[in-house]
């Protein structure tokens, strides 16, 4: 209510101002137009979003709209839930976005000022969309790419009157040219909060990749921003914009090379697909590292995530399917993964989060049709007269939107429930109980072992406090063609209680049954030791030369005789025959050593054959096989030795396994 006030008086005020009789309004002026009001409260909705608990009201719940100028222009209609056309800004205010990022190229026309296409995004169409946000009460970035076309961990190439300048050219070059775009783009009347340096600059920017002169020009377009912001009065954030946070150091050391080289910037950017860029929660870790080492703030500046894996316009798609577990290619999905994001950024401390372009529909669903349309105004990803400046990829795959299966407006243009997550993010939504996807089930069953198929299957539920498994019947048939005597993997077939499909992969095979059977995990209790020597022959040595495998072996070693067993118990579920195996190395234990293998199974003990230990890494396998174990037996499978004083050795790698019967 509050925020709706202070809108409202606004508009007065600038009514106020026409009324003054001086004829003129500030161009600088934000003059809102529309005032959304959104939830205080849980809403119902046909989609579950949970909410995110003290998230901010000024979180940034933003949207890159860059092609909306060219999609309207090639007959694209917005239209609302309800499915009346309105204006796009309209509705993504109503949806809860507060904030517009946009891209800019310097000149993506060819010399006869046809369109390189995607969005065509020059100055003029950029504070077009500014405006148009700032009337709808939205902030604006600006993500300068410094290119003529799409700039990306790829490309980075000069705009064309750039190409071939010396550094220092250029230096005064991307000054000049961010301070008059910006100024452009505030005349126009958009509330400019932030301007992005770049745009994904792993390998560098416009047509520079020499790390100290990437700098030096980042330097120079960041003092561009601050002269604008402060000429202008205005509180405007420089945003540096990388990708691949799923590689942790890279991106730590792109945050250190910046402060060694004293750029000036308040935010640490990152683009953050899931289906690219790792797990959430290293994600979130990489950025409030950041935050905590050099002092930024951070923002997750692209993401998006598909709500089908059909295309709509007739021009493949970049992600056909997102593929991430628990996020299928739905509307529901598409909701919860950006409310994750979303989630896990604030976590991290971070600004907020833009959704990319969210509004890039089809311009029709025909090719043939739609080819003319791209070409005419830009609306694919590329045009066939991009051919000038990037001859090896866009000049040659021109076409279509490759993002319709991202969108958050279905291939129509009516927006779908997805949208609205923006506005959801804090209080959630009510809304019914949906399976979105069965986990995978995976079952690694030993040689020998009869099949156990679990009676239910794990769900991802819209609401993930939900945690009950479903019921599942397996097919008779496929459980039929399964040899548990065979080293193989099977599908099996299942339907569940609510009538889906659903398949679980069987992998028969030597299930080894000793616990820490490397003594690799810390934990290692479940193996018991007798020292009937001195008592401080054996330790758990981390020394990946003496083990195996992995860093950690058993080592005895003693001044005094040595007499010991390391051991532990195993409780057999499946009756049957199995196999005993340790690896063991040393020396020096005497002529009259006994070193042996066993299990303990009832009132019987089964031994191997006895080591013979002949020196460092002279690596000995010991082997017991065919011990009969009953269903429910418990036994005990351990190494003894028995060895003079200054005996030494390491053992590693235990196995218990099942026997094909
Ligand atoms: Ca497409």
């Amino acid at each position: 209510m509050k925020k709706g006030m202070i809108a409202c008086m606004l508009i007065m005020m600038a009514i106020c101002a026409g009324c003054g009789g001086n004829g003129t309004v500030d161009a600088n002026e934000v003059k809102q137009i529309y005032v959304s009001h959104l939830p205080t409260a849980k809403e119902k909705a046909d989609i579950y979003v949970e909410p995110i608990e003290g998230l901010p009201d000024d979180f940034i719940r933003g949207m890159d709209v860059s092609t909306v100028i060219v999609e309207e222009e090639s007959g694209v209609t917005y239209r609302d839930e309800n499915g009346n056309v309105r204006d796009l800004f309209e509705i993504l205010a109503d949806a809860g976005v507060n904030y517009i990022r946009v891209r800019v190229w310097n000149n993506p026309y060819d010399a006869d000022g046809n369109g390189y296409g995607g969005g065509n995004c020059d100055v003029e169409k950029a504070a077009e969309i500014g405006r148009r946000a700032a009337e709808h009460g939205m902030k604006l970035l600006v993500d300068f790419h410094y290119s003529d076309f799409w700039a990306d961990p790829n490309k980075q190439y000069a705009p064309k009157a750039w190409a071939r300048k010396r550094i220092d050219d250029k230096e005064a070059l991307i000054a000049e040219f961010t301070e008059e775009a910006l100024n452009t783009i505030l005349n126009a009347g958009a509330d400019v909060r932030m301007v992005q340096i770049g745009n994904e600059i792993n390998k560098g920017v416009c047509g520079t990749y020499e790390e100290a002169d990437v700098m030096k020009l980042l330097s120079s377009a960041s003092g561009a921003v601050r002269k604008v912001a402060s000429a202008s009065g205005r509180e405007i954030e420089v945003a540096v914009h990388y990708t691949g946070v799923d590689d942790t150091a890279m991106t730590l050391k792109r945050a250190e090379t910046l402060k060694n080289y004293n750029v000036d910037y308040d935010i640490f950017g990152i683009s953050y697909y899931s289906y690219w860029h790792g797990s959430f929660e290293n994600m979130s870790k990489v950025l409030k590292e950041i935050s905590a080492k050099y002092g930024k703030k951070t923002c997750i500046l692209e993401t998006a995530y598909p709500f089908t894996s059909e295309d709509g316009d007739a021009n493949g798609n970049s992600v056909g399917s997102g593929g991430v577990e628990g996020y299928p290619d739905t509307v529901q999905a598409q909701a919860k993964n950006f409310r994750d994001v979303a989630f896990y950024a604030n976590e991290a401390g971070a600004l907020g989060v833009f959704y990319w372009e969210g509004a890039w529909v089809p311009v029709g669903s025909e090719r043939e049709s739609n080819e003319k349309i791209w070409e005419k105004y830009g609306s694919g990803w590329a045009s066939s007269y991009s051919v000038d400046y990037d001859p090896k990829d866009a000049g040659q795959y021109y076409g279509g939107c490759a993002w319709d299966n991202q969108a958050m407006f279905d291939f129509t243009g009516k927006a779908m429930p997805s949208l609205n997550v923006f506005k959801w993010l804090r209080y959630g939504t009510e809304a019914p109980l949906q399976v979105m996807e069965f986990k995978d089930v995976y079952i690694e069953s030993g040689i020998g072992v009869p099949l156990d198929m679990p009676k239910s299957i794990d769900v991802y539920y819209n609401d993930p406090s939900v945690t009950d498994g479903m019921e599942v019947t397996w097919d008779e048939d496929s459980l039929a063609a399964v040899d548990v005597n065979v080293a193989d993997t099977y599908e099996i077939k299942g339907v569940t209680a609510d009538g889906s499909s659903v398949t679980a992969t069987v992998k028969v095979m030597n299930v080894n049954y000793v616990k820490n059977p490397g003594f690799d995990e810390a934990d290692v209790s479940m193996w018991k030791v007798v020292d009937n020597g001195a008592g401080d022959a054996t330790d758990v040595q981390k020394k990946a030369a003496d083990a195996l495998s992995g860093d950690n072996a058993f080592h005895f070693y003693s001044t005094s005789a040595i007499d010991f067993t390391v051991e532990q118990e195993i409780t057999i579920e499946a009756g049957g025959e199995y196999a005993a195996v340790a690896n063991i190395q040393g020396g020096d234990v005497g002529s009259s050593a006994e070193i042996y293998l066993y299990v303990i199974c009832g009132d019987q003990t089964y031994v191997s054959d006895p080591a013979k230990l002949s020196g460092w890494k002279q690596w000995q396998k010991l082997k017991i096989d065919a011990v009969p174990v009953e269903a429910g037996e418990t036994v005990k499978v351990g190494m003894a030795v028995k060895a003079a004083a200054k005996g030494w050795g390491t053992m590693d790698d235990f196995e218990f396994y099942g026997l094909a019967r």
